[in-house]
């Protein structure tokens, strides 16, 4: 009797054993979906922060440039439509030039550092690293935005006498515009080829070379710049990126940091594109210019820029 009452008492014992594990297995499970959703929440979050980081640091004083945009957008619509159609019916064979600056990296004539200054021209910043490289004697390439052209025209003229080379960085620097469809990132080069010729004193210069604002592939416009990198193309223009640079633009306060920094990003490479800014907050650009040109000659690199390809 006693022993029955004891096995009776074992069984309840065991199921309500079975049931708790079963709901803290349920809770367990739940608490772990819970988990999931909220990191993958959080993870999207902070890469569309840090996207905005970028942009932020790539634009220089952004705010400016996107109200300089702004106003003049409504004005031009109809004059950016009419040059897109005069270059889409040019139809420009640049084959050539579009495969040399896709080699870029690929040169065998030795080592080869293109510098590149991104954002200007500003007459805070434009000036000085102008003045160093005239003193060492170096060709770079600049690549400016439509607004800071309209603002200092005189810079961009000086910039051009000297041999440097002239390329294209859109209009306004603002993501949210430029990168609305590919249609408006050739817009954004064609009124900017525009303002460019009209600085020169009404030539018809053309650079048939864009940088886009925050690089050419990926982040959440991947999708619209991939439509226009092909867009470009067709168009007989070439795009480049950079594959080494200080992070004058955000990340180094300090001379000894944009040297580290280049140390790290040149990879060991023999052809590479150094990344820099003229915008006008950038004046460690020009006080570090010097030192990153010493270091760059001890590493066997000689200077060359987008002329040199042609
Ligand atoms: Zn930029």
């Amino acid at each position: 009797m006693y022993r029955q009452i004891e096995i009776v008492g074992m069984r309840k014992n065991r199921d309500v054993k079975i049931v708790i594990t079963i709901i803290i297995t349920a809770i367990l499970a739940i608490i772990v979906c819970v988990g999931i959703i909220l990191y993958n929440k959080s993870k999207l979050a902070s890469q569309v922060a840090s996207a905005n980081i970028v942009e932020e640091q790539m634009a220089g004083n952004s705010e400016n440039v996107e109200s300089t945009g702004n106003d003049e957008k409504s004005k031009t619509t109809a004059g950016e439509k009419e040059s897109t159609e005069a270059q889409q019916s040019q139809k420009p064979d640049n084959k050539e030039f579009i495969s040399a600056v896709e080699n870029i990296y690929n040169g065998e004539e030795g080592k080869r550092a293109f510098l590149t200054f991104d954002d200007g021209p500003t007459e805070e910043v434009t000036p000085h690293i102008l003045d160093i490289l005239d003193k060492y004697n170096i060709k770079a390439t600049f690549f400016v935005l439509g607004t800071r052209v309209k603002q200092n025209p005189d810079i961009l003229k000086r910039e051009f006498e000297a041999g440097h080379y002239i390329a294209n960085h859109g209009y306004s620097h603002k993501y949210s515009a430029i990168y609305k469809s590919a249609d408006a990132v050739l817009e954004e080069y064609n009124k900017t080829e525009k303002i460019i010729q009209e600085a020169l004193g009404g030539t018809n210069y053309t650079s048939n070379l864009f940088r886009f604002p925050g690089g050419s592939h990926g982040g959440p416009y991947e999708k619209i710049k991939k439509e226009a990198r092909q867009k470009l193309k067709e168009n007989g223009v070439a795009y480049l990126d950079w594959s080494a640079l200080t992070y004058d633009a955000g990340g180094a306060d300090t001379k000894e940091e944009i040297i580290n920094n280049l140390k790290k990003t040149l990879n060991g490479w023999d052809n590479v594109v150094i990344l820099m800014h003229d915008a006008a907050d950038k004046k460690i650009t020009y006080e570090t210019l010097e030192d990153v040109i010493k270091y760059l000659q001890e590493q066997g690199y000689a200077f060359k820029n987008i002329y040199d390809l042609k």
